[in-house]
């Protein structure tokens, strides 16, 4: 079975022997090695292979080791590696200047065994300690993306590159809809749950080259490389679409609550010359306004595109399904009720029709009960109804029962009347809205 090594290092020495001694011992401390005679080897190597250190001799025909230091400080990709100098003990002005160009060490030849292996350990910790700071520093603490700063970085190599190979490059903002709603009802901390919860999403639906950064408070961006407008649509469309539908649990002043959001989309795209991150941002966050404008939760594309005729129809077919299906049963949520028996229609309508028939009556049953003062069975009604209004999606309905049982429950009388009413008008509608598509099994 082969060894899988931590660390590999490249050594580069243009004598043969040093170069075959370098080996040995790096070799018997545990590394995995690689070796270039030349300056110009070293630097092919690096362009092929991960290298965590290079062991650069400062003397060499050809390319000398100062040049290839320069060269690896000047590459993004590698430019963290860190470089130990090899040389000759008395070349003080040569090893002030590898320092000077970005060296992390220098070790002097002959070099003693454990000296270097020791120098060597260091650099590699310390290394690994900058690429963690570097890390703490580009992501997000509360939602694990990118922050802003480094969404901006990443990006815009994908744009660099993009600009190289004439690729297409796709950008999606998400702003969730009436966040400040949920910070004044749950406060903050119920506030960052959802932005947790969100930035999950994003991460489950997107590809693991596909860009995330929180770029504003409730704002995120996903920069797509490689992926044209129908391919962002739809994943903007199944993120969406998943957020909908998922509900999130809690505890709020004693109480289990639960919430759902929904988020407005803005995308854009764009190939060759003309990509620039600005113009990117600056487009997809316009489609996103006019999806704020439409009546949020959705996603609306800007920029001019190629669509064919299929993604136009799949759209409308799309936005149609889901009219249809928002207005199929009045005052309720068919995706969250939906959801809740994990997708099984038929299972759900049969709920439905025993909705119907168990509390059809009840805005009779709970108005004689307030009449008659009824405590008791006033507490039973409410709290039923308020429990199955959750679980088939009538929101609304779960609400208003919500704010009846905390009366009751406050022995509070005198509101009975007040937040009865506009229970009863929800419920009426909740019961017909059923009769009237469930005809036939009622
Ligand atoms: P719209 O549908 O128009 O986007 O409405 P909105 O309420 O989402 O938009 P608005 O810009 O008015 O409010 C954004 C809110 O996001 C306000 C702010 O309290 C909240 N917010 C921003 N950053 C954070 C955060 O880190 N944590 C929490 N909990 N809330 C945040
Ligand atoms: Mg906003
Ligand atoms: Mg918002």
């Amino acid at each position: 079975m082969n060894k899988v090594y931590r660390y590999t290092i490249l050594a580069v020495d243009d004598a043969k022997d040093s170069l075959l001694l370098l080996e040995h011992d790096l070799k018997e401390a545990g590394y995995q090695v690689l070796t270039a005679e030349s300056g110009d080897e070293a630097l092919s190597i690096l362009q092929e292979k991960n290298v965590s250190l290079i062991l650069l001799d400062m003397h060499m025909p050809g390319i000398s080791g100062l040049t290839v230091l320069q060269a690896v400080k000047a590459q993004k990709d590698i430019e963290h590696v860190p470089v130990v100098m090899l040389s000759a003990s008395d070349d003080e002005t040569q090893i002030v200047a590898s320092l000077e160009f970005g060296a992390d060490d220098y070790v002097t030849k002959p070099y003693i065994p454990n000296v270097l292996l020791a120098r060597i350990r260091n650099s590699l910790r310390l290394m690994e300690k900058t690429l963690q700071l570097e890390s703490l520093a580009s992501i997000d603490f509360l939602t694990k993306v990118n922050n802003r700063g480094s969404f901006q970085n990443l990006v815009e190599k994908v744009i660099s590159q993009a600009k190289r190979d004439q690729s297409i490059v796709s950008m999606a903002m998400f702003d969730l809809d009436f966040f400040k709603h949920v910070n004044d009802t749950y406060g903050h901390e119920i506030g960052d749950k959802a932005l947790i919860s969100f930035a999950q999403i994003l991460k489950d639906t997107f590809r693991d080259y596909d860009i995330i950064g929180r770029v504003g408070g409730e704002e995120f961006a996903v920069c797509m490389p490689n992926a044209d407008i129908e391919a962002v649509f739809n994943a903007c469309e199944r993120c969406r679409k998943t957020l909908e539908a998922h509900v999130i649990y809690f505890e709020y002043e004693g109480k289990e609550c639960q919430l759902s959001l929904s988020v407005s989309v803005g995308v854009t795209s764009a190939q060759g010359q003309v990509i620039d991150f600005d113009e990117l941002l600056r487009i997809s966050d316009h489609a996103l306004y006019k999806a704020k404008k439409n009546g949020r939760n959705q996603t609306m594309i800007e920029g001019e595109f190629d669509l064919n005729i299929t993604t136009i129809e799949s759209k409308k077919r799309q936005e149609q399904e889901k009219k249809n299906m928002q207005e199929k049963y009045a005052g309720i949520n068919y995706q969250v009720g939906l959801n809740n028996v994990l997708g099984d229609e038929s299972l759900f309508e049969d709920i439905l029709v025993m909705f119907h028939q168990d509390h059809g009556e009840d805005h009779n049953n709970i108005q004689q009960a307030i009449d008659e003062n009824d405590q008791r069975r006033l507490k039973h009604l409410v709290h039923t109804i308020k429990g199955v209004s959750c679980s088939i999606g009538a929101m609304t309905l779960y609400d208003l029962c919500k704010e009846l049982d905390v009366a009751v429950n406050e022995n509070n009388t005198s509101s009975y009347q007040a937040l009865f009413t506009p229970l009863k008008a929800e419920l009426i509608k909740v019961t017909s809205g059923i009769a009237l598509h469930l005809s036939e099994k009622l």
